[in-house]
């Protein structure tokens, strides 16, 4: 069996790319169910005669039972959306296993970064979106789609549930400490953009991966990273040797342990994230996406 394979080039990736997990699905409001392979998380939605998925996980076989799960949830009705959070390929991979003729919206610079990407497997985005704000009317279905500013990713979007006091946005703020920020958290407006979501309504966040949380859990995620780039900053002017593990892990696990302790995975993933965001300062950010006026991004080099 040969499976879509991404950006994988060895044979050897075939098992990992077959695979299929059990995954886990909770119902959160009349019409949104959330769905976690056991790490990454994300949301469906029953329409009046189809189902609305966002993202597709991380392989074929993830996406396969990704599709079974919503098949025995919501008898009947074909995914006939899919909607990419962002560009990556742990989220938004393999939607040609999900569902080979839905429609697939996704942001602009997404859809030029998936377009570049050619990977297998990862369908090419048919109806772009632009702009911070787009307000989505789906086979019965009303949510707003919003894109602050890069935060994660390309073209990243999140979705804001009104009616049902939800917002899902995929890999950003977590109810704990397990990710440790390789150059895809853009952190010059980072904070600032997800702080922003709490000028909406809502109480349940769908993070992208892990467990639900609420309007508390997703300020302490905020103040986490925010606290982060403090200490981060301040282990300069300590001259802690920035580039080495042990002694960042070490330095940031002092000065924040007080805190954040209590975030699952503080110990594991605090050093790691904090070797990630020292180097922001160091260089000044990852490209143009770590500028103050990110829109320029990629603005009129790639034509859809
Ligand atoms: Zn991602």
């Amino acid at each position: 069996m040969s499976e879509n394979r991404g950006k994988f080039t060895r044979d050897a990736a075939q098992a990992y790319l077959a695979h299929e997990p059990e995954m886990q699905v909770e119902k959160i409001s009349d019409s949104i169910w959330t769905i976690s392979d056991g790490n990454c998380r994300t949301i469906f939605m029953e329409g009046q005669t189809s189902v609305i998925a966002f993202d597709t996980f991380g392989t074929p076989g993830r996406a396969r039972a990704y599709k079974k799960a919503v098949a025995d949830s919501i008898p009947g009705k074909a995914i006939k959306t899919i909607i990419y959070s962002h560009d990556h390929l742990d989220h938004c991979g393999f939607a040609a296993d999900l569902s080979a003729d839905a429609e697939i919206i996704a942001d602009e610079i997404c859809a030029k970064v998936i377009k570049l990407r050619q990977a297998e497997g990862q369908s090419q985005v048919t109806k772009v979106l632009n702009g911070s704000k787009n307000e989505m009317s789906i086979d019965g279905c009303k949510f707003t789609l919003l894109n602050p500013g890069p935060t994660h990713g390309s073209g990243n979007i999140s979705a804001w549930f009104a009616e049902d006091k939800i917002l899902f946005s995929s890999d950003t703020v977590l109810a704990n400490a397990k990710y440790g920020f390789v150059p895809d958290y853009h952190l010059c407006n980072f904070v600032k953009f997800m702080r922003g979501f709490l000028e909406l309504e809502w109480d349940v966040f769908v993070p992208g991966r892990y467990g639900l949380t609420d309007r508390a859990g997703f300020e302490k995620g905020c103040d986490y990273i925010e606290a982060v780039q403090i200490e981060s900053q301040n282990a300069f002017a300590e001259f802690v040797p920035i580039w080495a593990f042990e002694p960042m892990k070490g330095y940031v696990i002092n000065k924040l342990g007080e805190r954040f302790a209590d975030l699952e995975g503080f110990e594991d993933h605090v050093g790691q994230t904090a070797l990630r965001i020292v180097h922001h300062y160091l260089m000044g950010g990852w490209g143009l996406e770590d500028t103050p006026e990110p829109s320029v991004l990629l603005a009129d080099e790639v034509e859809l």
